[in-house]
């Protein structure tokens, strides 16, 4: 970032939501079935089809906005967007536009500088219905041909407005980043950005420090990953800069992002932007969210990744760093909960789970709603290892036995009489053995060289295979030679 300029970003996200059908008919809304296979009068926009509300989408739809902090509206209105494209057979989208159903939330980003939380405001949440997808690729005549598939036709999404509120393509990042963890754990939305589940354009503007006004806004589409959309805004800030500095203006306009030459692209000017033709939708009436309902919805929520992350640093002592990784996704923090609790060490738990789980995952390809291994068994570990049962080192061994065979480390313990010996008289015993066969280190010892207290416990271990509890070992081995 060049000094005396600063970036301000504002982004539009496009949420799929994951109801079983679609918006305003009852086709089903499964990823990746055959083109056109579910459809129906009303998402195929034949004349005279009526639509009909899904209110499961309201429902998820107010679950968002309630989680973002947004105030809901008592009474949102549908709008008709009307534009011409081939993969719209209506020839509009039903969307709302002047009374959106939220507006007013934010959220929070961990701050750049200094630690703590900067808040993101949300402008608007509203409901809309998705367009179908034209097809350029893939056909024997495609050099000819252009194919539509209108299952997604019909499929609802929410649009999440923010505020010009961000500073640096970091913050975007750490924005939708946060966004997306949150509607994870609400279960709204699969936000699979390949599937274009999650979408995001982005609004971004450069101005000198010390002007209060905001520049022209110029708006990039086409960022299909979090990748995508910090390199867009990073070569869209520079290029902006650079046009300043030579002594250009800019525009309002809209481009588009180019992955494989990193670079953004005009798209269209302002005068070319379209006139969507706003007017209220006549075949739906009013959304209507009564306080009764709305309070329900409310009561419905989840706990959220940040209350989350709070509960288990103070009740739990987790640092920030760990409580933050084990909310990476919902699977993993109900795995991690369910351990937790079942071991009655979370700290130990967490280190287990961060570490030697997290790294057998990775390296299978394996995420955290296939874990192979219960989380019962890890705690069974946990406490295990914290009764001295076994040693640091034999429960490695352990979790790599029950990782592979899918048994119970219990089990694996007793079976294996891979105990840590606890006992002294049975200490005492593998300790005859070991100061008989060094009396020279044993009488060298005994006349001051406490150094040597290392290399005899060293060999009490060795001599019990690493079963012998090394406090214990060190303790007994002071009290006869002493
Ligand atoms: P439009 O009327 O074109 O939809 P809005 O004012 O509603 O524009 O803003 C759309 C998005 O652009 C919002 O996310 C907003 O935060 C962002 N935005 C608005 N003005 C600017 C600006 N000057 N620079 C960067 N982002 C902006
Ligand atoms: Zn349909
Ligand atoms: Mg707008």
């Amino acid at each position: 970032m060049r000094a005396g300029y600063e970036p301000v970003i504002g982004l539009e996200v496009h949420v799929q939501l994951n109801t079983r059908s679609k918006a305003f008919c009852g086709c089903s809304t499964t990823f990746g079935a055959p083109p056109n296979s579910q459809t129906c009068p009303v998402c195929l926009g034949l004349p005279g089809a009526m639509p009909v509300l899904n209110r499961e989408a309201v429902v998820k739809a107010a679950r968002t906005a309630l989680a973002l902090g947004c105030q809901l509206r008592e009474r949102s209105i549908f709008a008709r967007k009307n534009y011409f494209y081939p993969d719209l057979p209506k020839g509009y989208q039903i969307s709302q536009y002047d009374r959106p159903l939220a507006e007013q939330g934010g959220l929070e980003i961990p701050a750049t500088a200094g630690g703590g939380a900067r808040r993101i405001g949300i402008t608007r949440i509203h409901l809309e219905e998705d367009a179908g997808k034209s097809l350029h690729e893939g056909f024997a005549d495609s050099d000819r041909f252009s194919y539509v598939d209108l299952n997604r036709s019909g499929v609802p999404l929410i649009e999440i407005v923010s505020e010009p509120d961000l500073r640096a393509p970091a913050e975007a990042h750490a924005y939708l980043s946060r966004l997306k963890q949150i509607l994870l754990f609400l279960d709204v939305s699969d936000c699979n950005m390949e599937e274009g589940s999650l979408r995001c354009d982005a609004n971004v503007s450069v101005r000198r420090r010390e002007d209060p006004r905001f520049g022209a806004k110029i708006e990039i589409k086409n960022l299909n990953s979090f990748r995508y959309l910090q390199q867009a805004l990073e070569y869209e800030i520079e290029r902006q800069i650079e046009t300043l500095e030579s002594g250009g203006r800019l525009r309002q306009e809209t481009r588009l992002y180019d992955a494989a030459s990193g670079r953004t692209h005009p798209m269209r000017s302002k005068e070319q932007a379209h006139d969507y033709r706003y007017f209220p939708e006549p075949d739906l009436p009013p959304l209507m969210l009564d306080a009764g309902w709305r309070e329900e919805i409310a009561a419905s929520l989840p706990e959220l990744p940040a209350a989350r992350q709070r509960r288990w640093q103070t009740e739990w002592g987790l640092t920030a760093y760990d409580a933050e990784v084990l909310t990476g996704t919902p699977a993993q923090a109900e795995y991690f909960e369910a351990a937790a609790k079942a071991s009655e060490h979370p700290k130990v738990t967490a280190n287990w789970i961060m570490g030697e789980l997290s790294a057998r995952l990775n390296a299978q390809g394996l995420d955290w709603s296939r874990v192979p291994m219960p989380p019962a068994h890890v705690a069974e570990l946990v406490k295990i290892l914290n009764a001295g049962t076994i040693s640091g080192k034999m429960a490695k061994e352990v979790f790599e036995q029950a990782w592979k065979t899918g048994r119970s480390p219990r089990q694996i313990v007793e079976e294996s009489g891979a105990r840590q010996i606890t006992d002294p008289a049975a200490i005492d015993a593998i300790l005859d053995g070991v100061l008989a066969a060094h009396p020279a280190q044993v009488e060298q010892y005994k006349k001051g060289k406490v150094a040597l207290l290392g290399f005899l416990v060293g060999q009490a271990m060795k001599a019990s295979r690493g079963q012998a509890n090394p406090e214990l070992v060190q303790e007994r081995i002071k009290a006869r030679l002493g």
